[in-house]
C-alpha cells in the first residue's frame, strides 16, 4: 500500500489488528500495529504466486494503461482476485522484523534462548545485549561475531545463557 490513507465513507480510517511473524519470535502472534486501510477496504490474491496484498496490489504502468502488477512475480492482476476484507479480519504482516523486534536490533543484538543441542526449540528467553558485549562473549570466534553482528539476533543454548548469567537478568517476556 501506499503511503497516503483514502478515508473509508463509514469507517474512516479503518483500523485494523495485526498477525505479526516476525522471524524474531518465530511464530504467529498478536502483533502491536495497527493498519489503517481506509478505502481499500479489500485484499487482492495474485493469481500466479498467491501472494496477498492488503488494500490491493500499486499500479503500475504496462501495455499503455496504469495496471495493478503484482510486485513479487510482476502478473497482471488487475481487477483479479478481490475479496472484501472481514470486519474483525487481522491482517498477516509480512515475515520481517517487526516494528518493535527492529527497534532492539539497533539498540544490540537480540539473544533467544534455545534448548541444549536443539536449536528449534525456544525455551523462552529473550534479552537484548549490547554489541560490546556480544563483542566479549565471542571473542574467540570472529567469523560468528561477524554474521552475529550482521543479522542481529542470536540463538543460544539455555546452558550458556546460565553461565553468562543471563537467566538472573530481567526476561523480556515472550510468546514461544
Ligand atoms: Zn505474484
Ligand atoms: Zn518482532
Amino acid at each position: 500500500m501506499g503511503g497516503s490513507i483514502t478515508l473509508h465513507r463509514e469507517k474512516g480510517l479503518n483500523p485494523k489488528l495485526t498477525v505479526c511473524q516476525c522471524p524474531v519470535r518465530g511464530k504467529d502472534h498478536d502483533g502491536n500495529e495497527l493498519v489503517f486501510v481506509g478505502a481499500r477496504d479489500y485484499k487482492q490474491t495474485c493469481p500466479k504466486c498467491k501472494c496477498v496484498c492488503y488494500g490491493g496490489f500499486d499500479r503500475k504502468p504496462g501495455g499503455g494503461s496504469m495496471r495493478k502488477v503484482c510486485p513479487k512475480c510482476d502478473a497482471d492482476c488487475e481487477g483479479l482476485n478481490k475479496e472484501p476484507l472481514g470486519e474483525y479480519e487481522k491482517l498477516r504482516m509480512p515475515p520481517e522484523p517487526c516494528g518493535e523486534c527492529a527497534g532492539y536490533m539497533k539498540q544490540g543484538i537480540i539473544i533467544l534462548s534455545v534448548k541444549d543441542g536443539d536449536p528449534d526449540y525456544r525455551t523462552g528467553g529473550f534479552w537484548v545485549l549490547k554489541e560490546e558485549a556480544v563483542k566479549q562473549i565471542m571473542d574467540g570466534n570472529p567469523e560468528m561475531l561477524a554474521d552475529v553482528l550482521k543479522r542481529r539476533v542470536c540463538l543460544m543454548e539455555d546452558s550458556v545463557c546460565e553461565k553468562l548469567g543471563l537467566t538472573k537478568a530481567v526476561k523480556k517476556e515472550v510468546d514461544a
